[in-house]
């Protein structure tokens, strides 16, 4: 899961990744043989190739297309980007992060046009991340409804196409049983959720809440994939063991994966 991609790394936001960053690690990937899917291969689990990964950007920043898009498209990779339906620019106006204001630096938001040319090189998915990006923990289900409803429909009569992805504001699900019958109602197939719940449920692939690594500048590529492995195959795991085996097995099973 990655946000903005910028040139030079910004103080207080760890999550604006570097553009030399994002190469190196999709080189990376390229070089391990990993296939970059679109996200409707998880509907059908069975059908994914050996070493599957998703590329996903949320929010929608022009720095997307001007930064990120340039070298997916040299090295040839499937992305999928979630877009806040209330928040894209067009030929007159740019919008940017206000709804996020206080907390991060001012970013633009991604063209109409500039969606449109990314779509045409069959490499972009997209999604809904909302209509207006607040947090589902601090909404109705009324609130909740119309978030839902009002970004497909929005984003399905600017681009023309089915709209069935979801990705979570700030990774916030709200009451799950609510929230997941509310996706059903309005057709969503998959909903992508933040990393905050990977320890949470050692099952990743739930179809509503599907885990992601949020990527950062202060962790490099390797530690966040042994991240990975520890929350989603270890954390559940290690659960079970006593205090001496715990320390066993961090040191003879683990350490290993830092390396
Ligand atoms: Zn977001």
């Amino acid at each position: 899961m990655y946000h903005n991609i910028v040139e030079q790394e910004i103080p207080n936001a760890p999550d604006w990744i570097t553009i030399a960053l994002l190469e190196q690690q999709l080189a990376y990937l390229q070089k391990k043989k990993y296939t970059f899917i679109t996200p409707h291969l998880l509907l059908t689990p069975h059908l994914l190739p050996k070493k599957p990964i998703l590329i996903t950007f949320d929010d929608g920043y022009e720095n997307v297309y001007k930064l990120a898009f340039p070298i997916l498209k040299e090295y040839n990779i499937n992305f999928s980007l979630f877009l806040i339906a209330n928040f894209l620019s067009d030929e007159t106006i740019t919008k940017f992060n206000t709804w996020d204001a206080e907390k991060r630096p001012k970013a633009a938001h991604l063209s109409k046009k500039m969606i449109i040319e990314m779509l045409n090189s069959k490499l972009l998915t997209i999604g809904s991340h909302s209509f207006s990006h607040q947090t589902f923990h601090q909404l109705t289900e009324k609130e909740i409804n119309d978030e839902l409803m009002l970004s497909k429909k929005q984003l399905e009569s600017f681009f023309l196409i089915p709209i069935t992805y979801f990705s979570y504001p700030g990774g916030y699900v709200g009451n799950k049983k609510n929230t997941f019958n509310l996706l059903k109602k309005h057709q969503y197939t998959l909903a992508f959720g933040g990393q905050k719940d990977v320890v949470e449920n050692s099952k990743w692939l739930i179809k509503f809440n599907i885990k992601r690594i949020n990527i950062t500048n202060e962790s490099n590529f390797t530690n966040q994939k042994a991240k990975l492995r520890f929350e989603v195959i270890i954390h559940p795991l290690l659960n079970k063991l006593s205090t001496f085996n715990k320390l066993n097995f961090l040191i003879h099973f683990l350490l290993p994966f830092y390396k």
